[in-house]
């Protein structure tokens, strides 16, 4: 009963580990450190000792009979667990609650700092990436807020910056390049275009013409209009040579009253010349307004890549010294640097001037007719039509230079609806009147066929005179054929479908493919005079004549000779698959009344 007293007294939390002991005879019973205790204490006073192992406390309680000694223990290791467990609950309480405020405060960083301090970083990448357009902001209403607005603010005001220096550039860009006068490009843009314009001749293998313009006499203007009209005749001559470009010519202002064009792609030198020429009658016009009406010529130079030159420099200084030789031919011209060419367009200028009034008069021309003889009967075949120009300027013309002059500048197209027109109404007019000639052979040419609506000529040349379409033959060139692969089958077999025949004239010259000779609607080849000269001694000129009968034979094509002159030439030909001849040896070319006399005489 004392003992649960005392532990209820004691209301220890580890009571139930409270040891106690009682005794009457307290000195043999316990520690020696506890007597003496007991002697002076009393119940109820606070008498604690510490041993190694334990605390005690003694109690002594005076009865009726004799004193109770009482000695309440505690182990130390009982007490220890305790606090060792309290400890470790402790510390487990407090781990959990950081595991929460860690928690707590991830989620609080989160939101309320990491998400828009994201946002915020996207809006600055944006300006770092160019984009300006002002974004929605980070509504946190605190300072990252007030950030998100500022970053908006500081897009808007970077935007205003660069659109500014962006122009400033752009502006300095154009000053750089460009004459400010004119608004064309300076010297320094057009050494630049033409340098590139050079590697890709260069790499494509095309030719490129540097054309160097001076205007006649412009110090006079200056000098006597004043500088002000002076700077508007510039622009405006500026402003007429641009329009007469094309998109892929560039044209600069490289001095006073100097310009530059560089062309590409002209298909020939007749194609640069007319453009020369263009831009020379353009000047023809006043220039200014019309207050101010001013009569100017220019004098121009023309230098051609590869061949006058190679790079930037030496093709500008030899367009700018052919540019001196226009001024002293008198002024008004132009003039290329290579002199031959120079001297040979001067003539083929000459040739198309000519051509043109030729084409309105059209009795400068006159049909020759060279007979075509059979080996075996030598009787007339046929005959082939071969045009004659009589010039009154330039006397007698050779078609061999005049053709290739018409054909680019395309007056051919004229010229070859008369010729065909002219030859069906003879070949007609020569049946009429008893001269059986065959067929009648007119040579059509590639631009003909390509630039013109030769089916309708051809129709329309028939129908007014007459002629069968058996009786027509057509000499096509077989370098029309080799460069219009395609569409040369397509245009050639409406020719065929009508019942006219088609001849390849020159054949072994042009380069046409073989393979596609069978798909072609033709009827004949033509061996070219150059393997025919020849014969019958050289071994090479054998061989590919023998080659060219064999292929016609294979195709059963029929075959014409060309520029037979000698007996030797004609024996060649006796025995072989070819029975039709033209040349010299027979006959020349003749006119209506030689060729009827021609008839009278082999018949
Ligand atoms: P081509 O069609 O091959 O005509 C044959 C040319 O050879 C003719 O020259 C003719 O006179 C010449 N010839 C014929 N036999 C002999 C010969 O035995 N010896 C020599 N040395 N020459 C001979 P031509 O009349 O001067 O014509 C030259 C070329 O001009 C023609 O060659 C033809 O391609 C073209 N041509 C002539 N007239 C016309 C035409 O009306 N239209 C077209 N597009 N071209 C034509
Ligand atoms: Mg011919
Ligand atoms: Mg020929």
């Amino acid at each position: 009963h004392c003992e649960a007293q005392l532990k209820n007294y004691l209301d220890l939390g580890a009571k139930d580990k409270l040891d106690i002991k009682f005794s009457l005879s307290g000195e043999n019973t316990y520690k020696k450190e506890s007597i003496k205790l007991f002697e002076k204490k009393s119940i109820g006073d606070n008498n604690l000792i510490e041993s190694s192992d334990a605390y005690m406390s003694p109690f002594l309680i005076s009865t009726v009979n004799k004193p109770v000694f009482i000695l309440a223990s505690l182990d130390k290791q009982n007490l220890k667990d305790a606090l060792n467990k309290n400890r470790q609950q402790l510390l487990g309480f407090i781990l959990i609650a950081i595991i929460i405020i860690f928690i707590i405060f991830n989620v609080l960083i989160h939101f309320g700092i990491s998400k828009p301090l994201k946002k915020l970083m996207e809006q600055i990448s944006m300006i770092k990436e160019g984009h300006y357009d002002a974004v929605s902001i980070v509504k946190t209403a605190d300072e990252l807020e007030e950030i998100s607005k500022n970053v908006n603010m500081l897009a808007i005001a970077v935007n205003n910056r660069e659109t500014s220096l962006k122009n400033s550039q752009n502006q300095l860009e154009y000053l750089s390049t460009h004459d400010e006068l004119t608004e064309l490009y300076n010297r320094r843009s057009f050494s630049m275009k033409l340098e590139y314009a050079l590697q890709m001749a260069q790499r494509h293998k095309t030719k490129l013409a540097v054309i160097f313009l001076d205007l006649d006499e412009f110090k006079q203007v200056n000098d006597t209009l004043g500088h002000t009209i002076g700077d508007r005749l510039l622009q405006a001559v500026a402003h007429r040579l641009h329009s007469s470009l094309r998109e892929s010519d560039v044209l600069a202002r490289v001095g006073g009253d100097e310009f530059n064009i560089f062309v590409n792609g002209f298909k020939n030198i007749t194609e640069l010349q007319i453009f020369a020429q263009k831009i020379l009658d353009d000047f023809q016009e006043p220039f200014v307004d019309a207050e101010n009406e001013i009569m100017t010529s220019a004098s121009i130079g023309i230098a051609i890549y590869p061949d006058d030159g190679e790079d930037t420099e030496s093709l500008i200084k030899n367009a700018d010294l052919a540019m001196y030789r226009a001024k002293e031919i008198g002024k008004n011209a132009f003039s290329f640097y290579s002199m031959e060419l120079s001297n040979d367009l001067q003539k083929r200028m000459g040739i198309v001037q000519a051509l043109k009034s030729a084409i309105k008069n059209q009795n400068e021309f006159l049909l020759h007719y060279q007979p075509k003889i059979s080996i075996k009967t030598n009787k007339i075949l046929g005959v082939e039509a071969l045009i004659r120009w009589k010039s009154p300027e330039l006397g007698f013309v050779r078609p061999d230079e005049f053709i290739s002059i018409a054909e680019d500048t395309h007056i051919i197209i004229d010229i070859g609806h008369w010729v065909l027109h002219q030859a069906c109404q003879d070949f007609v007019a020569l049946k009429d009147a008893g001269f059986d000639v065959g067929q009648m052979s007119v040579n059509v040419s590639g631009v003909q066929l390509e630039y013109s609506d030769m089916y309708k000529t051809v129709k329309d040349a028939i129908a007014s005179s007459g002629i069968k379409t058996h009786e027509l033959e057509l000499e096509v060139t077989e370098s029309y054929i080799a460069t219009n692969e395609k569409s040369a089958v397509a245009t050639l077999m409406k020719f065929r479908n009508m019942g006219i025949e088609i001849a390849i004239d020159d054949f072994g010259t042009g380069y046409s493919s073989m393979s596609h000779l069978h798909k072609l609607p033709i009827s004949r080849l033509k061996i070219d005079k150059a393997f025919v000269d020849d014969l019958p001694d050289s071994k090479e000129s054998v061989a590919v004549v023998n080659a060219i009968i064999a292929l016609a034979q294979a195709f059963e094509l029929k075959i014409t000779v060309e520029g037979v002159e000698l007996e030797a030439q004609v024996n060649f030909f006796k025995d072989k698959y070819c029975d039709d001849i033209q040349g010299y040896y027979y006959s020349k070319p003749l006119t209506i009344q030689e060729l009827k006399e021609f008839i009278d005489k082999t018949s």
